[in-house]
């Protein structure tokens, strides 16, 4: 258990400091991107020059991109705990990625109990379903099923929530790392969404699994305390 608690030190302090060159860096890159916009608009350029700024922008993007990530993944994330569906904040989110999964290929089968009650911030929880759905999505390159399930479990006074994958799986050691951040196996991943998944559940008193099999696919399960008091439909928060 010392090991794993040196571990997560580090962690905090690579966070930290990563935060800082964030910061650090979004000045500069903005100026590097209206200087580079004015230039185009401004000024007449011959088609590879201009083709090179096309360069000098996109990847101006990438970066802003990350610096985002990044400052968003080390944001302290207190989150603003409501009365919510569980159910309902997945079948909004499901809904919001399904143009995307119809176009890579992608059958979703979507099960969810009726009024699934959890104290929780819908927005954190809608961006930790997108999480999860990205990556099962890029696990798929070719097309396959993802399963999306929200039950309770009576005996344990949990909501669980499933996302499951048909996808490439991972090997032992990444499954290990998976949630470390800046752990990535992917040429342009962050490694930041499954260690911001893990904060936000965490931070909602839950707890979240994995399994793995190499080429058979992926199954993630997140259980949340489960609210069993009658609720009055005007307190509920259902998501976006
Ligand atoms: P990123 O997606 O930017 O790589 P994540 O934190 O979301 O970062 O995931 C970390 C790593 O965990 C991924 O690079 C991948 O190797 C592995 N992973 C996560 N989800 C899945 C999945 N559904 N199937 C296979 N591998 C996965
Ligand atoms: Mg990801």
């Amino acid at each position: 258990m010392e090991g794993e608690m040196r571990r997560r030190e580090q962690l905090a302090a690579l966070g930290e400091a990563a935060a800082v060159i964030a910061h650090e860096i979004r000045n500069p890159l903005g100026i590097i991107k209206t200087s580079s916009q004015l230039v185009a608009q401004r000024t007449y350029l011959a088609p590879p020059d201009e083709r090179l700024l096309g360069f000098v922008l996109d990847e101006v993007g990438r970066i802003d991109r990350l610096v985002t990530e990044v400052l968003d993944y080390v944001r302290p994330n207190r989150p603003t705990m409501r009365l919510a569906l569980l159910d309902g904040i997945v079948r909004k989110a499901i809904d919001f990625m399904m143009p995307e999964l119809e176009k890579r290929n992608i059958t979703a089968n979507v099960e969810l109990a009726d009024h699934i009650a959890v104290d929780a911030d819908a927005d954190q929880i809608h961006q930790v379903i997108i999480n999860l759905v990205l990556n099962a999505m890029e696990a798929m390159p070719e097309g396959g099923a993802l399963t999306v399930k929200v039950e309770a479990d009576q005996e344990t006074t949990e909501a669980v929530l499933t996302v499951a994958d048909t996808g490439i799986g991972m090997e032992p050691d990444v499954v290990h790392r998976m949630f470390d951040p800046f752990f990535t196996t992917k040429t342009k991943g962050t490694g930041l969404g499954l260690a911001k998944v893990l904060s936000v559940i965490e931070h909602h008193g839950g707890a979240i699994t994995c399994t793995s099999a190499l080429e058979n696919g992926t199954s993630i399960v997140i259980r949340l305390p489960l609210k069993q008091k009658k609720i009055a439909y005007a307190e509920l928060d259902t998501g976006r």
